[in-house]
């Protein structure tokens, strides 16, 4: 079996690993464009907030690793094209540019995704940046050492990210999105007043509810949103990522976005290809469809995947709740599944709850709040997200209530459910025990 992967970070890297591991007979050659593989992206902003001191550290494999492993390992290799019909993909060596054609048996498509470049007014001003790889990371670490204002436009969770770092570290940040609230696609609007808030007490502008218009300016960059101008040193564009997915356009299913449509074995509407990570759409389980939800989290278990299935169908995908979380100033704030307002859209008759309480008892030396919400389904009691926002680090329960979504469970089930109980960590009934109970309560109203 002849298979050729198209692109190693996340979702090449773990598919290459599982096929040679699942099927040590295959003959593996991976092409990979750029220079690097395994780059974790989740530590830019932490790199450039100094907190990763070494950033080789980002990188948890290599092509000797896979080369060792028994792949044929082909960097700086761009595929140009794909033929489908008579499984065979076009190469380009970007050192030689000499151009040939090899065949497989099966192709994995994990060609990933690349930053959403809007039709904004000059958007290739040399002053405006992107923020997705191991050289975007560089780039932005050089540039950041000698310009004081830095603008950053998206406050998904990369914006949010990256305006913590440089504003850490005494730059002038501002923030611009168009939806009035920071994170709103994460986070209802308890916890986006409060990110806002720890925004403005470390003295990020926050530029709220507007469209950027244009980029002008040679040294100086201004920002022409609908409202205001806005002078600055550098911008940082981070409004969302494309599937790279161009080179299957028309010859596989896809969502209008190019995110590649797969069964639960990872296979394309074309059985002899499969995708994984960022080039797909994934199953999100809240609502039961499709979705682009671009995350690592996705890519390394959609990998395994294909590895396991590339033969024959093996092992299913159980579909994601894209849980995520991130560390800003002193709080951990993480989400999972749906938030109120995205379940309401998506037709649910959805209830949400919100709790506030200290995670351990008062006794104890220390304790501190814990901002809690639970979105439900109203008439099934189905659980379909939840947040958990503060300074005691709450992380690993977005994975409990992502665990309650996938298995649907309901409000009662949270309610009740076994979960240990001592002082130094909690209550006799658990913070996301007492989150089940408040929403029990507000049925029983
Ligand atoms: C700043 C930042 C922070 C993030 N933080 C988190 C986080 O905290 N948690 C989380 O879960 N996710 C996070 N993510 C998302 C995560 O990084 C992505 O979901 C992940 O990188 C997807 O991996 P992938 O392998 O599918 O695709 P990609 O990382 O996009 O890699 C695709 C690879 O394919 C190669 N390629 C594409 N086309 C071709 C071609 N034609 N020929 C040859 N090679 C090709 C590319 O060069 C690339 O190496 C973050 C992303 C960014 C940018």
């Amino acid at each position: 079996m002849k298979v050729i992967v198209i692109g190693c970070t996340h979702a090449g890297t773990y598919a290459v690993k599982q096929i040679l591991k699942e099927h040590p007979k295959a003959e593996v050659t991976i092409y990979e464009r750029n220079d690097n593989i395994s780059f974790l992206s989740c530590g830019i902003a932490l790199y450039l907030d100094g907190k990763v001191a070494d950033p080789k550290g980002l990188f948890y494999s290599n092509p000797k690793e896979l080369t060792d492993l028994g792949a044929n390992v082909k960097m700086l290799h761009d595929v140009k094209d794909i033929d489908t019909e008579n499984k065979q993909v076009k190469v380009e060596d970007m050192n030689s540019h000499e151009i040939f054609e090899d065949n497989y048996d099966k192709l994995v498509m994990t060609t990933g995704s690349r930053p959403v470049m809007p039709p904004i007014e000059g958007r290739d001003n040399k002053n405006v940046y992107f923020c997705k790889n191991w050289h975007d990371a560089q780039t932005l670490f050089e540039k950041a050492k000698t310009n004081q204002r830095i603008t950053i436009v998206g406050s998904g969770y990369i914006g949010a990210e990256l305006a913590e770092a440089f504003s850490n570290h005494g730059h002038d940040t501002t923030l611009i999105d168009t939806n009035e609230r920071v994170m709103s696609k994460y986070f209802d609007q308890p916890f986006t007043d409060k990110i806002e808030a720890a925004y403005q007490k470390h003295n990020v502008n926050l530029e709220l509810g507007q469209l950027v218009k244009s980029f002008s300016g040679e040294d100086e960059l201004t920002i022409t949103t609908d409202q205001k101008e806005i002078k600055t040193d550098m911008a940082i564009l981070c409004v969302g990522f494309k599937p790279n997915t161009e080179l299957l356009k028309d010859k596989v299913e896809m969502m209008p976005n190019g995110a590649l449509i797969t069964n639960e074995y990872m296979q394309t509407s074309n059985p002899d290809i499969f995708g994984a990570g960022d080039s797909v759409a994934v199953h999100y389980n809240p609502t039961g469809k499709n979705a682009y939800i671009p995350l690592a989290t996705n890519a390394v278990r959609q990998g395994i995947l294909v590895g396991n299935n590339i033969e024959k169908p093996t092992t299913k995908y159980m579909g994601t709740q894209s849980s995520s979380g991130l560390q800003l100033y002193e709080y951990s704030i993480v989400s999972t599944g749906m938030t109120a307002e995205l379940a309401k859209k998506e037709g649910f008759n959805a209830h949400s709850v919100l709790l506030e309480d200290n995670y351990r008892p008062e006794f104890m030396p220390t304790t501190e709040p814990v901002l809690m919400s639970l979105v439900y389904d109203a008439d099934s009691r189905r659980i379909l997200g939840g947040s958990l926002m503060s300074k005691y680090d709450i992380s690993q329960s977005a994975g409990t209530l992502s665990m309650c979504i996938q298995n649907k469970n309901t409000i009662d089930d949270l309610a009740m459910v076994d979960m240990l109980f001592q002082p130094n960590f909690d209550r006799p009934f658990n913070y996301l025990n007492l989150l089940g109970q408040a929403a029990q309560a507000k049925e029983a109203k």
